[in-house]
């Protein structure tokens, strides 16, 4: 085939100068209707935490290496039609000159299995009364994430439903506990939904790092439908207050959703290009018997490994999970993202206790041990391709 993405004689290089290396740069969103729940977007509040800590980002990710470049629109329409193996080859090629052969290590902690939403797709949706409901305190937290320290993690990702629970205060005084649990050197992570502005300013200094929220599909209709009416508009409005906040921006989406094309596909990966984000997930929808889509068919590995595989491409800097839904759908499945250019795994070190009730798909693997046990599991799976896991930070490029 014709197309050229590394670094050959004649290819024009469009890191950083196109994507550039700076994390507060600001995303071209689309245009977003006005945020009747924001507030002030007046100057982010002074940072109490101490933005100029010493991180443990390497040298080995040299911020003058010049990348592979993105794939543009054609490109990757070209890529989407490739044979599996031949787009799988080309995404780990590009991984591998990013990213090496590490994969960065993640602490999930599941923080609260509380909802206000109620997603068609989603197990732990406020409407199924089958969920039995938790909510992690704060000595649990911060517990978690000291043994999240002592065992190596640089980086712990907290998540959790719309908990009304949650809501202003509530979550600024969690991530005050987790920065205090973590240091001033481990990044935090939060994955907590649709917030204002001004509360994302507001978590960022009281020690957020980076924020999580997937978009699950680019078409404006499917969104809405899934979603409970929430516009496709109002969560990118969200995710570009999640830029202006300074956080590093996380989002992704669900592969074979009911209602999804082909080229929802290819707009998927476009406006992930568009939002230039800097940490990407995607996962095989998984019906859940409990909820309105639980008679649905699920998505299949193969497009979410294409889907993994075409998101290195079009974004090559961006840090790439291989998810636990593609674990539960496949025994390989994690193994095949990283074969399709992730490098990113995130054990899930909720309390065991706790992690079993976080359904939001059936299925679920590894919920019967800790997180910290599948660290070695992790590390012989990984081992097996060529790779190693690392305890790096893994930042935003
Ligand atoms: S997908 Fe997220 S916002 Fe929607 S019901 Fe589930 S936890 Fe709540």
């Amino acid at each position: 085939m014709s197309i050229r993405l590394m670094n050959e004689p004649g290819v024009p290089a469009m890191y950083p100068e196109d994507l550039g290396a700076d994390p507060g740069r600001s995303a071209t969103v689309p245009a977003a209707a006005p945020d009747s729940t924001s507030m002030s977007s007046a100057a982010a509040p002074a940072a109490p935490y101490p933005r100029s800590a010493p991180c443990s980002q390497p040298a080995s990710y040299p911020r003058s290496a010049t990348y592979p470049r993105p794939a543009s629109e054609a490109e990757i329409r070209e890529l989407a039609a490739l044979p599996l193996d031949e787009l799988k080859a080309l995404a780990r090629k590009t991984a591998d000159a990013v990213h090496g052969d590490r994969v960065l290590l993640r602490g999930l902690i599941e923080v609260t299995n509380h909802c206000a939403m109620d997603c068609l797709y989603c197990g732990i949706r406020r409407s199924n009364s089958g969920a039995v409901r938790y909510r992690l305190s704060h000595e649990e937290l911060a517990e978690t994430i000291r043994a999240g320290r002592r065992a190596g993690f640089m980086t712990f990702v907290l998540q959790g439903g719309e908990d009304p629970a949650l809501a202003g205060e509530g979550l600024l005084r969690l991530t005050e506990t987790a920065r205090a649990a973590a240091g001033p050197e481990a990044a935090i992570t939060l994955s907590f939904g649709i917030r204002s502005r001004r509360e994302y300013e507001e978590l960022r200094a009281a020690g957020a790092d980076r924020y999580l929220m997937r978009f699950e599909t680019s078409d404006p209709e499917l969104h809405r439908y899934l979603r409970g009416g929430i516009s496709l508009k109002r969560r990118l409005k969200a995710l570009e207050d999640v830029r202006a906040a300074g956080l590093q921006l996380g989002s992704g989406f669900m592969t074979g959703l009911p209602g999804e094309t082909d080229e929802t596909l290819i707009q998927n990966i476009l406006l992930a290009q568009s939002l230039k984000m800097e940490m990407g997930g995607v996962g095989p929808f998984i019906p859940h018997p409990e909820t309105p889509l639980g008679g649905a068919r699920g998505g299949d590995l193969e497009r979410s490994i294409r889907a993994t595989a075409l998101l290195r491409l079009a974004v090559p800097l961006c840090h790439i999970p291989a998810t636990t839904a593609a674990g539960t759908i496949h025994p390989e499945g994690r193994e095949q993202m990283l074969e399709a250019g992730a490098n990113v795994l995130m054990p899930n070190i909720t309390p065991v206790l706790h992690k079993k009730h976080y359904l939001l798909y059936p299925g679920k693997i590894c919920i019967d041990e800790s997180g910290f046990q599948c660290v070695g599991c992790l590390s012989v799976r990984v081992m097996g391709r060529g790779l190693r896991l690392s305890w790096e930070r893994g930042d935003a490029l």
